[in-house]
Formats: structure tokens, sequence, C-alpha cells
């Protein structure tokens, strides 16, 4: 079973193991209806109890498939916490108030909801930080005040975006980040900022520990950002480790979650045997079962591209 970590300041406690729903939207190849419905009730039967969509996953249908799959397992809304997005879509970034504020309407009928407990403005660097400050967030409060959302998030790839906007907000306004790609065994920038939003109580999420596929057997998808060269370096370690009968999906998963400041780990999800191997891996580090001799010559392996990263968004901060 995935353990329960406290949010920040928000009194939420997420599974440990986050359930990201970005493959719902068949962005990793396609996911039938039955198959979606089988996942999430796994997930929850393994005390997966967090779930993250955004209306740009899949063009909305990460959003509606996996509202139909919380419907269809039925489980009572307030035993989990539903995390969506606004401002990115599939016809590009808005972070208007007057956007913001009819996206959630759009969102919650499509998740089939009243309210969600998060909502989250979804890549940042991509508008203007100071339209987020001045303009979304208070929008978002507004939204908050209305109980169509209990907490408000940013997310984004630079890390220099969350201190620049958690700077300028009035304390608590802004209850979580997320971080992604920044927090696995290739990138552990994200380490640098924790003591900064603990000391601001802003709860921390950290997505992608699989590198959003770089650190899979099968490799990334097409659209991948990252250089080929650090592709081809976590490829390598994948077939290293493939060589030695370990999955490095697996060692990724648990080098993520040692980290107990990071409140969940978002990995996407799209199969029973995913959530089944993703839970397996954080009951074993509770055992005490972790792969210390693979970890270090998969780490050797990936020395010269640590903490590459690349570029995202317009260049503010
Ligand atoms: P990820 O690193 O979690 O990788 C997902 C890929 O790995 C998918 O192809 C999935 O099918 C596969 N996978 C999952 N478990 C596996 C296993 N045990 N073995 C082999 N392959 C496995 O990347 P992600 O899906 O991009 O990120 C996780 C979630 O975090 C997203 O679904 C989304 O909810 C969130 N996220 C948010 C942002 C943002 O807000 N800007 C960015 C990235 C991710």
């Amino acid at each position: 079973m995935a353990e329960l970590r406290s949010l920040g300041n928000t009194g939420l406690k997420l599974s440990s193991v986050g359930f990201g729903a970005s493959p719902l939207g068949s962005v990793f190849g396609p996911v039938s209806d039955e198959e979606a419905i089988a996942t999430v009730r796994e997930a929850f039967r393994l005390g997966i109890n967090f779930f993250d969509t955004s209306p740009y996953y899949g063009g909305t249908l990460s959003e509606k498939v996996l509202g139909k799959a919380l419907k269809a397992v039925g489980v009572p809304r307030n035993e989990y916490i539903v995390s969506t997005k606004c401002g990115r879509y599939k016809e590009g970034f808005d972070f208007s108030a007057e956007r913001v504020t009819k996206s959630i309407d759009e969102s919650l009928e499509r998740l089939q909801m009243d309210y969600v407990d998060i909502l989250q403005c979804h890549d940042i660097e991509f508008g203007s930080l100071d339209q987020i400050v001045n303009e979304t967030i208070p929008a978002l409060q507004k939204l908050k005040e209305a109980g169509k959302i209990r907490f408000i998030g940013i997310t984004g790839l630079p890390l220099g975006i969350f201190s620049y906007v958690l700077d300028r907000v009035p304390p608590g306004t802004v209850d979580v980040i997320l971080s992604y790609c920044h927090y696995s065994i290739n990138d552990t920038t994200l380490e640098d900022l924790i003591p900064y939003l603990k000391s601001k109580g802003v709860g921390v999420i950290s997505a992608s520990p699989l590198a959003m596929g770089l650190l899979t057997e099968s490799g990334p998808p097409e659209w991948h950002p990252a250089s080929p060269k650090l592709k081809a370096a976590c490829q390598t370690a994948a077939a290293f480790c493939k060589k030695k009968g370990k999955d490095i999906s697996k060692l990724a998963l648990q080098y993520s979650l040692c980290n107990k400041d990071i409140s969940t780990i978002l990995v996407g999800m799209k199969s029973v045997e995913q959530v089944r191997l993703n839970v397996a891996a954080d009951t074993e580090l509770a055992k005490g079962e972790k792969d210390e001799q693979t970890l270090a010559e998969v780490e050797e392996i990936l020395k010269p591209v640590k903490n590459q990263t690349w570029p995202s968004g317009i260049q503010q901060v």
C-alpha cells in the first residue's frame, strides 16, 4: 500500500505514489475506457488517493476519461484528491482571469464533479509571470471562495518560476507547487528549492520520476524534448539494468520516493500492471529493500548528463 504524506499547510494527506492521468489522454499510446477504469480501480485498491490531470492532456481526453473512471469505480468523493489545471490548452496558453474562470467549469463538467481539490496554473513559464501574480491567482482565489476549488497551485519546468511567484503573492495564497523532471536519478535540482518551499508552508508535488519515459525500457515518446545525448545516456542506463535483470523504472521511482519532503511522486500510469509495479516499488522501500548497488552503477552512467534539462517557455527568470 502507498503511504500517506502531508501536503504543505493544506491538511491534505496524499499517497506517496500519485496517479498521473496524462496517459489516460492517450498521450503515451492509446488507452481504452475499460483499461482506464481497471487502472483507476487498482490504484484505489492499492492505496493511491491522488489523481492529477489537465485540460491539456490529450486535448481534454484525460479529464473526460479520468472522470468516467472515477465515477465507474464509485469511491466516495471525499476519499480522494483530484487536481487539474488551467491556462494551458490544445489551442495554446491563456492565463487571463476570464479564461481560467471559464476553464474550471469546463473541467468540472468533464470530470463529473462539483469541485476539485487543487487547481494549478499549468506551465506558467509560457505565460507572463506578472500576469500569474496579478491576475490569474486572484481569479483562482475567487474560485476558492466559490467552493469550486480547495487549493491553488502553480506548475512548470524552470525552477526559478516558483520563487518568482511565491515572493510576490501574499503568504498562503499559493498552496502547492508541481515540479516535474527535476527529482529523479538523472536530475535532482528540485532539492535546492525545498528549504525555501518548506519555509513558506508550500506543498511539494514532484512529477515524472521516469523523466517522461526517459527512464523506462521502452524509451521516451517521440515528442520528448530531451537532447539526443540525454536520451542516449538514459537508454544506455535502461539497457544496462535490463541486462542485469533489473527494472530502471522501479529504480527511478524508488529514488524519487526516498525524499520525504516531497509529498507525492506523480507517475503517469495507464495499466493495472503499471499501478501494481509502482505501488510494489513503494512497498519494497518501506520494507527497507533498495538496490543501492544498481543505483550507484546507473548514477555513474548518467553522471555526464546529470541535471541536464531542456528549455521551456519564455525566458523571464
Ligand atoms: P512519467 O515520468 O511518470 O512517465 C510516464 C511514462 O512511463 C508513461 O509512458 C507510463 O506508461 C510509463 N510507466 C509508468 N509506470 C511504469 C513502469 N512501472 N514501468 C515502465 N513504464 C512505466 O511522466 P509523466 O506521465 O509525464 O508524469 C507523471 C504525471 O505528472 C503526468 O501524468 C501528469 O499528471 C503530471 N505532470 C505534470 C506536469 C505539469 O504540470 N507541467 C508535467 C509533467 C507531468
